[in-house]
């Protein structure tokens, strides 16, 4: 495989039809870091043939599940053996650090051993009583089919991981499209599951940009399922696209995600410890391109001052630089067009009304090294309200966001105040309240005393505009699964509704 060969085709990996090419920038220095195929609609429609006449015609939809479970856990194993590499293409490509690149390999390892146990360890079938000893009811369930599958470039390895686990444990077929910005990691599992042992077709890989190579996908008629993970509006056209053909789509779109601290959380000294540091962690961990980042701190107005004033404190040495480098703690912003979009944000808060407590700007030049990369400095923006455009939209970068509430009712009302619903979490003393506020919030996810953790049994996913259906969890395999309902009658009669 050369530099350029990242379409990999009915088991052959290959450059783009067109002969197109992208580099692929390294966001510490904006200097090229890899080369890749630019694929496009013959690319793309070559991969759906290939993952078609797999589905239709191959072993593989009808391979026992302990067979597919045993491919699963192969590639665990080789995740875990590759692990240091992988981490290093996940922090060059994307600016996080290398440490969280390595936590990203190790959590889908686990998802791989999941999806592995979860289907060897089912029963494969649901037995319904009819009523009647003359009657055998069961509901099986199979594989969708070809499955298509976007991914973002925050989490390219893991977003990658969710989808095609539970996909092949299902027995599907599948075409994925990284995000053209951070496509080496996703290259790098594709290599895996063929070295694993995955039939020729089963899997294929297009390299290359929304439109065409995920716009195609969607709309193709010889596709199942789309699994979409990425932004709000790119989900909304792709959801337009599968609608043609009316196949099965699932979407994990943005999060406008709340924290909300109850002054009795920081009652103690160690409790306010915990909670500061918890919600820097929620808002600037990868530069708070995470689509969970407790983005908005919904805060008590009796601790407000305190708290935030320590928040900005602590954000402001927050070490930045190249992801790789030993010490530091937030890499870049992935990309100029990101960046330009959290500056644009900050300007518009502060034109709103907002006071910046900390950051506001990209660091000096004299301050960071490499001086090209797109660096911003984590930012604590105060005395915001829901009118403001960086509390209501996505911002996807390192800008956390200060409200403040006197009741329980205000702080639900708060933290259900977003068209998106993803996660968010309550910080409080209270065990009553920890379970009351929890109850009332309409997210996927909702932490208590905890922000970000997540585990391959449980569902992930959102309310409202965070997206249509769940990854991981039970959920995350039926997504890709056709129940099927086989009704047989071992006694057959005449019904004799009609007379005559
Ligand atoms: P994006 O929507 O710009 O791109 C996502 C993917 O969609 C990319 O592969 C892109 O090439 C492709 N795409 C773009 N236009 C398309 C079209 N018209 N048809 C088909 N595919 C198209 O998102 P992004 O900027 O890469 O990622 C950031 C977004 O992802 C954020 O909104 C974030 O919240 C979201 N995200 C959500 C989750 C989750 O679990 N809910 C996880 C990670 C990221």
């Amino acid at each position: 495989m050369s530099a350029v060969e990242t379409i990999h085709v009915n088991g052959a990996w290959r450059g783009a039809a067109s002969g197109a090419q992208r580099e692929v920038l390294d966001p510490a220095d904006a200097k090229t870091l890899a080369v890749v195929a630019e694929g496009g609609v013959a690319d793309t429609d070559a991969a759906v043939a290939a993952a078609r006449e797999a589905f239709d015609e191959g072993r593989w939809p009808h391979t026992p599940v302990a067979e597919r479970a045993a491919l699963l856990r192969r590639v665990a194993d080789l995740l875990q053996r590759d692990r240091e590499a992988i981490a290093l293409t996940e922090s060059r490509d994307t600016g996080k650090t290398l440490e969280e690149g390595r936590v990203d390999v190790d959590d889908v390892t686990n998802a791989f051993r999941y999806f592995a146990d979860l289907v060897v360890n089912e029963s494969g079938g649901r037995v319904v009583d009819a009523g009647s000893p003359e009657i055998h009811s069961v509901v099986v369930y199979e594989p969708v089919g070809v499955c298509a599958m976007i991914t973002p470039w925050n989490y390219p390895l893991l977003q990658a991981s969710w989808k095609i686990a539970p996909a092949l444990a299902a027995g599907n077929t599948f075409v994925i499209k990284p995000s053209e910005i951070t496509p080496l990691s996703t290259v790098h599992l594709m290599k895996l599951l063929v070295e694993a042992g995955l039939p020729a077709g089963v899997g294929n890989l297009v390299t290359g940009t929304g439109d065409p190579v995920g716009a195609r996908l969607a709309e193709h008629p010889d596709v199942d399922l789309v699994s979409f993970t990425g932004g709000l509006a790119s989900g909304t056209r792709v959801m337009e696209a599968a609608a043609a053909t009316v196949k099965k789509v699932a979407l994990e779109l943005g999060g406008k995600n709340p924290n909300v601290v109850f002054a009795d959380a920081c009652a103690t000294e160690e409790g306010f410890d915990t909670a500061v540091d918890q919600a820097l962690n929620a808002a600037f961990i990868h530069s708070g391109q995470v689509c969970s980042a407790g983005a908005r701190l919904i805060i008590e107005d009796s601790v407000r001052d305190r708290f935030v004033a320590e928040l900005a404190r602590r954000a402001e040495r927050i070490k930045l630089g190249r992801g790789t480098e030993p010490g530091v703690e937030c890499g870049p912003l992935v990309s100029a067009a990101q960046l330009a979009k959290t500056e644009r944000y900050v300007a518009a808060a502060l034109a709103d009304g907002a006071s910046l407590r900390c950051g506001g700007s990209r660091p000096e030049p004299s301050q960071i090294r490499p001086a090209t990369g797109y660096f911003y400095s984590p930012t604590v923006l105060d005395h915001c309200h829901g009118e403001m455009s960086v509390v209501r939209e996505e911002t996807f970068g390192p800008i956390l966001t200060v409200e403040t509430f006197h009741t329980e009712d205000e702080a639900v009302a708060l933290a259900n105040d977003t068209e998106y619903g993803l996660a968010g979490a309550v910080w409080t003393a209270d065990a009553g309240r920890a379970r009351r506020v929890a109850g009332r919030m309409r997210h996927g996810t909702v932490w208590i005393n905890d922000y970000h953790p997540y585990l391959p049994q449980a569902e992930w996913g959102g309310f409202g505009k965070s997206g249509v259906g769940r990854e991981l969890g039970p959920s995350g395999l039926n997504e890709y699964r056709e129940p099927k309902h086989v009704y047989q009658n071992l006694a057959p009669r005449p019904v004799r509704w009609f007379k005559g």
